[in-house]
């Protein structure tokens, strides 16, 4: 599943190549993944792309001179975005193969062709992400269904702390909900917990102040490195074997399970916290 600096990665690299893109046509090869809207290549036809924003996972596209038109999307567990040119493909999101790229193949699902004869398409093999049509009402209410998100260097940690201390779930959960906080996804979430030496499964709301500030800057921190090396997803060119990403590399905890944790020789668990897997050091993480 496409995490946060996934989503953030393919969002920059996006901005790169279509902003001031005008849209020719829109193909749609499953109406699903449009929530259904036939309305979108009209609606669509002759825009230009003005920005892409984000708020969590979900990516925002605006349009030149329109304050009332937005495209919505979000990759949830399979989504890719491609964007092709006559020389190479650049994007990504799920993890992909060379086939992936050969486009539109048998999970695109919608396809954006620009006057200059290139286009960005949307492949989902499962069907749970979107491309779709929003207006700016309906852009405010998705926006408000999440939280600060701790990349921000403006994350206030005070209020991070005073909101611990309402919440009786396990603290993985409660960094997992992204109306509480936003961005962090579970691979993530085990990394800035065993940064800030707290166990996933303390209740939040023992959590001290410290540990709170040194969760609020490993949380941004460990998602700032992950968008520094591009996630899982880069720039591929046609002719170079698709390949995963860099952050992997750079975990601690995550997948570890079995082995010694780095910081205190103890053996990294893996068990299941929040209904998710979560892996952590029973030795330093307290
Ligand atoms: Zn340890």
């Amino acid at each position: 599943m496409p995490e946060l600096p996934e989503v953030e990665t393919v969002r920059m690299q996006l901005r790169r190549k279509v902003i001031g893109k005008i849209i020719e046509s829109v193909e749609v090869f499953h109406a699903k993944s449009v929530n259904h809207d036939v309305a979108i290549e009209d609606v669509l036809r002759g825009k230009t792309i003005a920005d892409i924003d984000r708020v969590g996972k979900l990516m925002i596209f605006s349009f030149v001179d329109e304050k009332d038109t937005f495209l919505l999307a979000h990759m949830k567990m399979t989504g890719q975005f491609f964007y092709v040119d006559e020389n190479d493909v650049t994007g990504g999101g799920h993890s992909f193969t060379n086939a992936d790229m050969d486009l539109p193949m048998k999970h695109t699902r919608a396809g954006f062709h620009f006057t200059d004869h290139t286009s960005l398409y949307f492949n989902d093999m499962r069907l749970f992400g979107y491309v779709k049509l929003a207006n700016a009402k309906e852009v405010e209410v998705a926006k408000s269904r999440f939280g600060p998100e701790p990349i921000h260097p403006e994350f206030d940690v005070d209020w991070f702390y005073s909101k611990l201390k309402k919440r009786k779930t396990p603290i993985k959960a409660a960094l997992l909900d992204q109306s509480f906080i936003a961005g962090l996804g579970n691979i993530y979430v085990d990394e800035a917990l065993w940064r800030a030496k707290v166990r996933p499964t303390r209740r939040a709301d023992k959590v001290t102040k410290k540990e709170a500030a040194a969760l609020a800057a490993a949380s941004g921190d460990v998602m700032n490195e992950s968008i520094k090396v591009g996630g899982t997803t880069f720039q591929h060119f046609k002719d170079t074997n698709g390949s995963k990403g860099n952050f992997t590399q750079y975990l601690k905890v995550f997948g570890k399970q079995g082995t010694k944790c780095e910081r205190c020789g103890g053996t990294i668990k893996k068990i299941r916290c929040a209904g998710r897997g979560t892996h952590f050091c029973p030795r330093c993480q307290k």
